[in-house]
């Protein structure tokens, strides 16, 4: 992987038709090699800022570039050859096969002059088996659970082999075995030199697994750098009041909700 695959987003602002100013003023560094959340309540404008950072919504002001190229100037193909997202939840519509769907992965780099090859294939079966969900490959996606979708999606994101990844809540609808596979394999991309970025919910989850963390309010960022030096009391009870504690629990640090 090129050294030069950090994401950077310099003042971004983003406006939806209705009027809504999702994003204020964001400013944020997403290294290469290294999992960095996106963390903050309800509405403080995560998804809104990953699909910015994918290239999918344009800034109306500043930028995002990958490795200093501006990700918006770059042609669609040359775009989606460089990032990969995945949404939160999306509901299939048409009756696809889960092997067609994570092949649909390949499509930027598809080697078949008329369509994926042998090659991109095994491509795709190996992302499905990455994302612990070999089994599922002949199945049809309108009768998948949400869990399973949420797999399959992620798979077709590691078929196109970006070296950015971009996912929003990647392990929401998934059970802990899961969340803890999908975890690991992010892990793995990144020590190859991938750039991951996740919107997470759950602060244990980016005390845990994400090294960096964005924490993001009102559409703009609160702070960012180390997880584990950002998560301390102060911030915990500036974003939840008094309700939790930051313990240990085997070595590992836990935040816990305090129920009175
Ligand atoms: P988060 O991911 O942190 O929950 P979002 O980026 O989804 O936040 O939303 C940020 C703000 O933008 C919210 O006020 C939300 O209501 C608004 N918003 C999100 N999507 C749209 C849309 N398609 N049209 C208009 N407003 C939207």
């Amino acid at each position: 992987m090129p050294a030069d695959m950090d994401l950077r987003a310099e003042g971004c602002r983003y406006r939806y038709a209705n009027g809504t100013l999702a994003v204020r003023d964001f400013s944020g560094d997403f290294p290469a090699g290294e999992i960095t959340a996106l963390f903050g309540p309800n509405g403080s404008g995560k998804t809104t800022m990953l699909k910015n950072l994918a290239g999918i919504y344009t800034p109306a002001e500043g930028k995002v570039s990958l490795g200093g190229r501006e990700l918006n100037r770059l042609p669609p193909k040359r775009r989606a050859a460089l990032t990969a997202y995945v949404p939160q939840q999306s509901v299939p519509v048409f009756p696809f096969t889960v092997g067609e769907t994570v092949l649909m992965g390949r499509t930027p780099s598809l080697g078949g002059v008329f369509g994926p090859n042998r090659q991109d294939v095994t491509k795709a079966r190996e992302a499905l088996e990455s994302a612990g969900a070999s089994e599922l490959w002949d199945r049809c996606v309108t009768e998948l659970s949400g869990g399973q979708r949420q797999l399959v999606l992620i798979a077709r994101a590691i078929a196109q082999d970006t070296p950015v990844l971009l996912l929003d809540e990647p392990t929401a609808s998934l059970d802990l075995h899961h969340q803890h596979d999908i975890w690991r394999l992010l892990g793995a991309l990144a020590e190859t030199g991938k750039t991951i970025v996740a919107s997470v919910h759950d602060p244990n989850q980016v005390l845990w697994f994400c090294r960096r963390v964005v924490v993001m309010r009102y559409g703009t960022v609160e702070i960012q750098g180390d997880s584990r030096t950002i998560f301390n009391d102060n911030l915990l009870e500036s974003l939840y009041g008094r309700g939790c504690l930051r313990t240990e629990a085997e070595g590992l640090p836990v935040i816990l909700p305090l129920f009175s």
